[in-house]
């Protein structure tokens, strides 16, 4: 078995997704020489974060082809390693920010660090229902997705009818940006009134493609004729029990997203929903030190390149405390 080893460094960065490599990129030419963790299989997903369950990744700049989510993200990591950034693959368990320096927990490794950067992500929740799943068994990536801003223009949803589940915000933002796209598309919600707010509940309600499917839930989904896309739902009726059929070819899971911040154990000050409360306009926490970046602090916009651009952010607010601190040369392990 092998030792479990107890590292320093004056920046860590948790996380692998373009918020935490776009940090790891800035702080290794910044010469901090971070200390990265890419978790393994934190949260379900690969190292490298949500952009590793998609196919093409068509609006990151800088890719006027598109790009392989897969690709992007081995590309962000190989440049963070050129920088000189370690990276280990475990998951951070536990972290302590009671005291300076700050320590960072995996199984296999201490870490001992001056600033931290956060950058977990978070993740899209999925509904469970018979055809919902991945590979063989289901359409999830072959008609059902948990992004319509990313997937939405995809050819196999153009001028085909759509749906939306969830009755938030994200609900009716996704199915107001679907109308673009779809011939018609449908919100389907298991109560008989939105939580969103009333802004973006009229803006839907007065789009003349969307059309609502109050107290109700999908219960299957199923092929388009012999092919291995959707091509349509069956849905229930939660008042009569009635299920009826719903003809769509993309169904997109709007019912909320749950942040990577269970691990820091009530150390960073949170919002209602679990995401970590950065100061307006930086990638400051509540701790002195402490940074976060991406979607783990973003439940608004939620992109590629927005992670990207805050990680950018945090790792030179990072550089800023350092220099405060007097601790932006030295050595690391
Ligand atoms: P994430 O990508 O969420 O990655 C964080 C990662 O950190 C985790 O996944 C995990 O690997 C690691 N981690 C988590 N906890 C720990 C821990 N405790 N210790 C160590 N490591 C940990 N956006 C676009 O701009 N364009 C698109 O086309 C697009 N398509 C998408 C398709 C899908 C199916 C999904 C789900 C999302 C898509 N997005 C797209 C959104 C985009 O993926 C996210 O906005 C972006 O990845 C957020 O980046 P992030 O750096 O905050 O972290
Ligand atoms: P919310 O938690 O606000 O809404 C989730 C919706 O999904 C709810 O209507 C909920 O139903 C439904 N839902 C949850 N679980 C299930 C389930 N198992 N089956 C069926 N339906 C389910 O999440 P959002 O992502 O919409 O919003 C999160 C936050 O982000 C909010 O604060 C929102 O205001 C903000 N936001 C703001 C935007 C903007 O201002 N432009 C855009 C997007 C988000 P029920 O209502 O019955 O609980």
């Amino acid at each position: 078995m092998e030792e479990h080893q107890v590292l320093k460094t004056r920046v860590c960065i948790i996380g692998s997704g373009p918020a935490a490599h776009t940090a790891a990129i800035y702080a290794a030419r910044a010469e901090l020489q971070p200390i990265l963790f890419e978790g393994w299989m934190a949260n379900d997903i690969a190292p490298g974060g949500q952009l590793t369950t998609t196919s093409d990744v068509e609006n990151f700049p800088g890719f006027p082809q598109g790009i392989l989510g897969l690709e992007l993200m081995d590309n962000c990591r190989n440049q963070s390693l050129r920088f000189g950034t370690r990276i280990f693959t475990d998951t951070v368990t536990k972290v302590d920010f009671s005291t300076h320096p700050f320590k960072i927990f995996s199984d296999a490794t201490t870490v001992i660090a001056d600033s931290v950067i956060v950058a977990t992500g978070a993740v899209a929740k999925r509904l469970k229902f018979c055809g919902s799943g991945d590979g063989d068994v289901g359409f999830w990536n072959k008609g059902i997705s948990a992004c319509a801003v990313c997937d939405g223009a995809a050819p196999i949803f153009r001028n085909k009818p759509l749906a939306v589940i969830g009755g938030g915000d994200s609900a009716m933002e996704e199915a107001n940006f679907l109308t673009k796209y779809g011939s018609q598309v449908y919100i389907i919600h298991r109560r008989d009134t939105f939580r969103a707010s009333k802004i973006m509940q009229s803006r839907a309600m007065n789009n003349p493609k969307i059309q609502v499917l109050w107290n109700s839930a999908v219960v299957e989904a199923y092929a388009e004729d012999q092919k291995r896309v959707l091509g349509g739902l069956k849905v229930k009726n939660m008042e009569s029990g009635e299920v009826s059929d719903l003809k769509v070819s993309g169904l997109f899971f709007a019912i909320g997203h749950e942040p990577a911040t269970k691990f820091l154990d009530g150390q960073l000050e949170l919002d209602s929903d679990g995401y970590v409360v950065t100061k307006p306009g930086t990638t400051l926490t509540s701790v002195h030190g402490v940074f976060a970046a991406g979607d783990v602090q973003d439940k608004k916009y939620r992109q590629a390149i927005t992670a990207a651009g805050t990680g950018c952010m945090a790792a030179l607010d990072a550089e800023h405390y350092l220099q405060e601190i007097g601790s932006q040369v030295g050595e690391s392990d």
